[in-house]
């Protein structure tokens, strides 16, 4: 589907692509295979994460199968499009993290040539849309939307539980701290935390 030396591209014009899910669900493995072959296509590629996100590592995005990659921290959308400059390719992982300039920046990217691909969770762990995520959505080439296990019945899931008692829409964690459910399973747990 996705062509690492597109005909798109030689115009100038370069292109969004959404990969969005809940944890777990293999956003970052999936970030980081695209980037991986347009490697192999010798693209130049730049890899961004926000500051905030700093669990595995300070300058690799790591998926939860310790698949890794080198990236840069950035603690605004603004500073992606000064460093992009001499690339062709560049990823962006953990999006929901960034303001809604990062909408901006992507379509900027875009518009110059690059192929961006952003990785992102589409909702939080209360189930309502993440940050710039649903924006990111609309304005993408192309959306992908990736899915986890649930870890109660072992089926799909698209939600991303927190089993802790922590009221802050951003808490950063592990499975200590995070599961991916069902719908059923998430309608469950949530109905259990309110009594
Ligand atoms: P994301 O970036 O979406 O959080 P990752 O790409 O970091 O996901 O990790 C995906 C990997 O997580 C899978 O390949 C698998 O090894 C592991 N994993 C752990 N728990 C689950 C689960 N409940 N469902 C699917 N994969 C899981
Ligand atoms: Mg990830």
């Amino acid at each position: 589907m996705f062509l690492e030396r597109s005909i798109n591209q030689a115009d100038g014009i370069g292109w969004i692509e959404v990969i969005c899910g809940s944890m777990f669900s293999g956003k970052t493995e999936e970030l980081i295979r695209r980037v991986k072959r347009a490697k192999l296509a010798k693209q130049k590629i730049k890899i961004f994460k926000p500051k905030k996100d700093l669990r595995y590592d300070k300058k690799k995005v790591t998926s939860h199968d310790k698949n890794s990659i080198k990236s840069k921290p950035v603690s605004k959308p603004s500073k992606i499009l000064k460093l992009s400059e001499n690339f062709e390719v560049i990823g962006i992982d953990e999006a929901q993290f960034f303001d809604d300039s990062i909408v901006g920046v992507c379509n900027e990217l875009a518009n110059s040539g690059k192929r961006v691909i952003v990785a992102g969770l589409d909702m939080d762990y209360k189930g309502n849309p993440f940050g710039p995520m649903p924006n990111l959505m609309a304005i993408a080439e192309y959306v992908t939307k990736v899915h986890a296990v649930c870890s109660k019945s072992g089926k799909m899931a698209s939600y991303t539980n927190r089993i802790v008692a922590n009221e802050e829409l951003i808490l950063l964690g592990d499975t200590k701290k995070y599961q991916a459910l069902s719908r059923k399973e998430f309608i469950k747990s949530n109905t259990l935390k309110k009594t």
